[in-house]
């Protein structure tokens, strides 16, 4: 028992050969671990988080008070992200062993990663296995892996996955951007959003709000200039990240905010893993038939990011946080998504109401206000209504009842402010009476 106790404190442990034979058409029952979904985008762009699937892995009674690392790998799907983490997965379950590349026929296991045959679904799915780590410094660590994917292909499944991509760069102490080619503007664009969540973040605090990014480009077939690794990728990142006067004003921000965003930026280039493995449907990922160059970089990325001395622990207002801690912050930033979504239809309600009876408009009669008033506090409840947000319909309800009192209370405010333009109020003082009636 207590030998049993032992190993499960040290690395994956608990691992056969075959403990991610996984497969996602079945649902498993028999404890094995495997990929599960604890985030999912729906058809009609609502978030659904599955609390009961978080808090089953987070409040394990091995990991629970134990400081996490949390490390997501994001972007658009095919683009290699599961075939990425099931090499981190055979890292972490070798315990970081020399050999943990496995043999040269072994098929590759874990997050599924055959195109095709899958329904695509947006949003986060963590590994259910939490791996326990010694850091050089004698402390012990959980690990924890999430992939988080997206559609990237129209404007409202953009936003989707935008939205997605800035929760598991906050929920995350390592976001690893997995991107295909090269440094578009579309995915500084997906930082956007993110960074405005950085902006609220840092209303609170001095620190940097957010740890690592790593931009990791696929396919990357530019050595010449820029060499494969993280060197290159450092170069390679800096030039691209430049700000030039004829780039987008929205995208300038983005350059200019994600250093104040992160702790630490880099930036590493892969080699393309040779046609095999990116057009035969048959490739199982045994490693004979994947290029040597690709191989040679993965040796070199997979501990980079996953080497025990390396794993930083996630940290909120520069606080270290457990995984029961991960687990609240994942609750929270459901509600930051309500309150910013709050936040948004107010302004859209002071905007409004600015045009139609601000400072400078005249006096408006005060069923005319009244009026204008219903209109536009209907447009700010559908805008709050429309903005995709977490926790569900319930929990948004509340959100829901705080905009209308809120809303309600700046209505008094327009009322007050309309009446004091009004000339027979006005004419009430002696001076103005005086004029009002010998004119
Ligand atoms: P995901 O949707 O981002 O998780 O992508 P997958 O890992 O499922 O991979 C999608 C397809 O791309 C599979 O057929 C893989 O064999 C292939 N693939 C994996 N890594 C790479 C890569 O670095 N470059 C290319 N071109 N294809 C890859
Ligand atoms: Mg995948």
């Amino acid at each position: 028992m207590a030998r049993d106790k032992k190993d499960r404190d040290s690395w994956g442990s608990l691992v056969d050969k075959n403990v991610y034979d996984w497969s996602s058409e079945e649902e498993e029952t028999d404890g094995r671990a495997r990929p599960v979904q604890v985030l999912v985008v729906k058809d009609d762009h609502t978030f659904e988080l599955d609390e009961a699937a978080l808090s089953k892995i987070l409040l394990a009674e091995e990991v629970r008070d134990r400081e996490v690392v949390a490390i997501s790998v994001a972007g658009a799907f095919r683009k290699g992200k599961s075939f990425l983490m099931d090499f981190m997965l055979r890292y972490m379950y070798s315990q970081a062993s020399d050999k943990w590349l496995g043999d040269a026929d072994e098929p590759l296991m874990g997050f599924s990663w055959r195109g095709g045959s899958e329904r695509e679904t947006t949003g986060i799915q963590i590994w259910s296995e939490v791996f326990l780590v010694d850091k050089p410094d004698g402390s012990k660590v959980a690990v924890l892996l999430m992939d988080t994917q997206g559609t990237f292909d129209s404007q409202s499944t953009l936003r989707d996955s935008a939205t997605v991509f800035a929760l598991s760069t906050m929920i995350s102490s390592m976001q690893v951007y997995n991107i295909s080619q090269n440094v578009q503007e579309d995915d500084l664009q997906h930082l956007q959003l993110f960074t405005e969540y950085g902006r609220l973040a840092m209303e609170e605090t001095f620190l940097k709000p957010f740890q690592s990014m790593i931009f990791l480009v696929r396919d990357w077939s530019f050595p010449y200039e820029f060499p494969y690794g993280q060197e290159g990728g450092m170069k390679f990142l800096e030039k691209r990240l430049k700000i030039s006067e004829n780039q987008h004003e929205e995208l300038q921000n983005v350059r200019k905010h994600i250093h104040s965003c992160f702790t630490n930026i880099s930036c590493f280039l892969m080699p393309h893993p040779g046609l095999k493995v990116a057009t035969n449907p048959h490739f199982d990922g045994r490693l004979k038939e994947i290029d040597q160059d690709f191989i040679n970089n993965l040796q070199v990325l997979v501990p980079w990011l996953l080497r025990p001395k390396n794993l930083d622990v996630k940290e909120i207002n520069g606080s270290k946080i457990t995984c029961r801690g991960l687990l609240e912050y994942f609750k929270a930033t459901a509600e930051a998504n309500n309150l910013a979504a709050v936040a948004a239809a107010k302004d859209l309600y002071n905007r409004k109401m600015e045009e139609v009876s601000g400072g400078d408009r005249p006096f408006l009669a005060p069923s005319e206000l009244q009026k204008r008033h219903l209109g536009i506090r209907e447009e700010a409840l559908t805008l709050f209504r429309s903005v995709k947000k977490m926790g569900g319909e319930e929990f948004s309800r509340r959100y829901l009842l705080q905009l209308e009192a809120e809303i309600d209370e700046l209505f008094v405010q327009y009322i007050k402010h309309n009446d004091s333009k009004n000339i027979f109020h006005a004419a009430r003082t002696p001076a103005t009476l005086f004029v009002v009636i010998f004119v």
